[in-house]
């Protein structure tokens, strides 16, 4: 089999890597050329994610991020809400990594490129159809170009074409409430332990903030806010009034809120948060879908990267145990749709809980993360961050796995 993927944002190159070690052919198609990394925020590989990529021999230490071992979760005035594990601290590895998305990308491309892995720039892709007689699919790209294939999937993110091209009638992605900034402070020196978010449900607005090393913090903030931003509204926040607005925002919340965004040189523009509830058509033919194209999720769950791996991987496990992609696209999403729509549910009530009103308010702090945060301490399991792929699994234990995924 060839496949055809498109999109090397974090899916496509994953996806590649993993058809590789099933013995499948892959060439990722790029709409953007590499000028394209460097930009942007950072996040979470969970030990989800983490396991996924070691199942391709990639060590989550190359990857440019430092272990993030807990969060711990405050009040406006600073009262200690919860404290929650981010994965068990058993070993290299097995706790949460955060790591800026331009190093991920780089880094993940350039290993896929080591080995052998061809990546092409400049092509966007603007259609996809069966072959000649009903055999393989033909991509074209903006260029003018073609590809052809066995297969081709769509790893090309939130606003995927080849999402569009399954089914014209695809809802949009939902704005979740929450515009979203951040930055990377340095010169400050803040009263946490290296490693361990600090999250702040402050009166107006959410903060958080992590130390990479001494006088090295790394912040991102949720704006509630009742309907996206336009283009335009979006534009007119200048670096100097965005900055006014957020030292406005946190002006009354204890923590270093305001003393971390005057330490950070660049604040980053703020951007819609968006999700994707619910993707009624996943694959039609030699053609499906994987990471954000299929299930775009919130990056309050911290997830969205390591559900990206996770499918990468088990799509890639699926071509190799089915031989042909139409059983290896349904297998798929047999297992994956029950996981992915429960966390990204997970992850809208979360974003809900950070919209704060008196009611919400009082609810969350003193019913719903006291909860959490006992349930967290008592937990031998988690299903989120335990999930691992087993490379080595036949493909008849597929079916059981699934009920109990879901
Ligand atoms: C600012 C921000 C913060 C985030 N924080 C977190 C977090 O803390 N934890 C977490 O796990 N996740 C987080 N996420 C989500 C995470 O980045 C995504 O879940 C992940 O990048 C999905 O990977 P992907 O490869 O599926 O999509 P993308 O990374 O979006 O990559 C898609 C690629 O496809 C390319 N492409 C698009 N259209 C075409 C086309 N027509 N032809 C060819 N190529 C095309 C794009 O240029 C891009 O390179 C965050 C996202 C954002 C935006």
């Amino acid at each position: 089999m060839r496949a055809i993927i498109i999109g090397a944002g974090i899916t496509g190159p994953v996806t590649a890597m993993a058809l590789q070690k099933a013995g499948i052919d892959a060439v990722v198609h790029e709409a953007y050329d590499r000028t394209a990394d460097g930009v942007g925020a950072y996040l979470n590989l969970a030990p989800n994610g983490l396991a996924a990529l070691r199942v391709l021999d990639i060590d989550p230490h190359d990857l440019g991020g430092f272990d993030t071992p807990a969060l711990e979760l405050r009040g406006s005035g600073g009262r200690l809400l919860a404290h929650l594990p981010m994965g068990r601290d058993d070993g290299p590895g097995t706790v949460s990594q955060t790591v800026r998305r331009s190093d991920l990308y780089t880094r993940l491309r350039d290993e896929a490129v080591r080995r052998g892995i061809q990546i092409e720039y400049g092509k966007r892709l603007v259609d996809a159809a069966e072959g000649p007689g009903g055999r393989g699919v033909v991509a074209s790209f903006a260029d003018g170009s073609t590809a052809e294939g066995d297969l081709l999937i769509g790893a090309d993110g939130l606003h995927s074409a080849v999402r569009t091209i399954l089914d014209r009638g695809c809802p949009p992605p939902r704005y979740t409430g929450l515009l979203n900034t951040g930055g990377y402070a340095s010169g400050v020196s803040v009263d946490a332990p290296a490693g361990v978010f600090t999250m702040i449900f402050g009166r107006r607005a959410f903060f958080a903030y992590v130390q990479r090393a001494p006088g090295d913090v790394w912040w991102f903030a949720n704006v509630p806010r009742a309907r996206a931003a336009s283009d335009d509204e979006l534009a007119a926040w200048t670096p100097d009034r965005w900055r006014a607005e957020l030292e406005r925002l946190f002006a009354d919340d204890a923590g270093p809120a305001l003393e971390l965004i005057a330490a950070t040189p660049r604040v980053i523009s703020p951007w819609n948060t968006l999700d994707l509830p619910k993707v009624p058509v996943w694959h039609r033919g030699p053609i499906g879908l994987v990471g954000d194209a299929a299930h775009g999720i919130s990056p309050t769950s911290g997830q969205g990267a390591s559900l990206s791996i996770e499918d990468g991987v088990l799509l890639a496990r699926l071509l190799r145990d089915h031989g042909e992609p139409v059983a290896a696209f349904a297998a798929f999403e047999a297992l994956r749709r029950g996981r992915v729509e429960k966390l990204i549910a997970q992850a809208k009530r979360t974003s809900n809980q950070k919209i704060p009103s008196p009611l919400t308010r009082v609810l969350r702090d003193r019913v719903i993360l006291p909860l959490v945060s006992r349930a967290a301490a008592r937990s031998t399991k988690d299903w989120v961050t335990d999930y691992r792929i087993d490379w080595d699994a036949p493909a008849d234990r597929d079916a059981s796995a699934s009920r109990l995924r879901a």
